[in-house]
């Protein structure tokens, strides 16, 4: 068997269409401009260009963007005094706090100050609290576009049995209940779990989220397998130079599972994508008007 490649650049260029759609329409019918404010702290190169992608995305979207750059000794009380205006700010309708932040920075209570219905990353325990309990919260962006993709592909995905390999609250956990809300037998494996390729090869669907290149053998895969593939690593080739590969042996495992993502061009272009969906869905809630796109 040679796996069906989930496109996840072309999946996320479709939404991304008809977000730009939805947002024409929101302007016209409403006058109302979705806007995503992103908080970036210090300098480190890799924050630096998710923020710019992001900015870059939502401004293509015809959304407004806005930008808040702050140093990296600023205080957790005035980052927080900073989403604290945010929430107050009519205009932003999404408030993301690029992660990681310094380590004087106590990460929780920064995303704790978010006001639960401009969280478009989806991590404050108000949100994770409504996904756990069948509510109208805010999704985690990640794992609400591999939820996507798996929908796209398989349709229905009740009964079927589903690994989550890594237990992050960013991804693993959010990703399992996703699952299971979706009525999948779900088991979350993690670095303490016992033969995980036992694990893996009994399961319909495997998310892997770890971050462990290539942890993940193409013969542990059940054949016929859907297999999406969060992980980026990034490692170094015979001749030196550097690629980026997932958290599976994509080359082994595309023989044997029925559906694959790759890295890149897999999971990470969803992300984004699922971003500007959600910032969409924030401002038509605190807005009032019709529930936008079907994430
Ligand atoms: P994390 O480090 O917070 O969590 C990793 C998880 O993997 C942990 O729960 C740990 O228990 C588990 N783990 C570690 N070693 C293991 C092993 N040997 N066997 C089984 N489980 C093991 O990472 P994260 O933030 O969840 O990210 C995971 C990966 O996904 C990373 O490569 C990250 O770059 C990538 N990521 C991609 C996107 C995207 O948009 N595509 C978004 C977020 C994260």
């Amino acid at each position: 068997m040679t796996a069906d490649i989930i496109d996840g650049k072309a999946f996320a260029s479709n939404l991304k269409e008809n977000i730009a759609h939805k947002v024409a329409h929101l302007k016209e019918n409403y006058k109302l401009v979705p806007g995503l404010a992103v908080v970036l702290v210090g300098e480190d190169p890799a924050s630096q260009v998710y923020v710019r992608n992001k900015n870059k995305s939502t401004l293509a979207a015809g959304m407004n963007s806005y930008e808040h750059l702050m140093n990296d000794d600023v205080s957790e009380a005035d980052l927080i005094a900073k989403v604290e205006e945010l929430n107050n700010d009519p205009k932003v309708h999404g408030i993301l706090v690029q992660l990681p932040l310094p380590k004087h920075i106590n990460e929780a209570a920064v995303i704790e100050s978010i006001a639960p219905e401009k969280d478009v990353d989806g991590f404050h325990v108000i949100n994770s609290g409504l996904m756990a309990t069948g509510g109208k919260g805010m999704v985690p962006c990640t794992p609400l576009g591999c939820i996507m993709m798996l929908k796209d592909k398989l349709g229905n995905l009740s009964g079927l049995d589903a690994v989550v390999v890594g237990r992050s609250n960013i991804v693993g956990k959010p990703m399992a209940q996703l699952l299971l809300n979706e009525s999948c037998t779900v088991t979350i494996a993690h670095s303490r779990t016992k033969n995980l390729a036992e694990v893996v090869g009994r399961s319909d669907i495997v998310v892997a989220a770890v971050g462990v290149p290539e942890l993940v053998k193409g013969d542990w895969i059940k054949e016929g397998a859907t297999v999406i593939d969060v992980g980026i690593n990034r490692i170094e080739k015979e001749d030196g130079k550097t690629k980026l590969v997932g958290d599976v042996d994509f080359e082994e495992a595309s023989k044997r599972a029925g559906a694959i993502t790759p890295v890149p061009g897999g999971v990470g272009p969803m992300t984004i994508a699922v971003l500007l969906a959600n910032t969409v869905t924030a401002a038509c809630r605190q807005a009032g008007v019709d529930e936008p796109l079907n994430c």
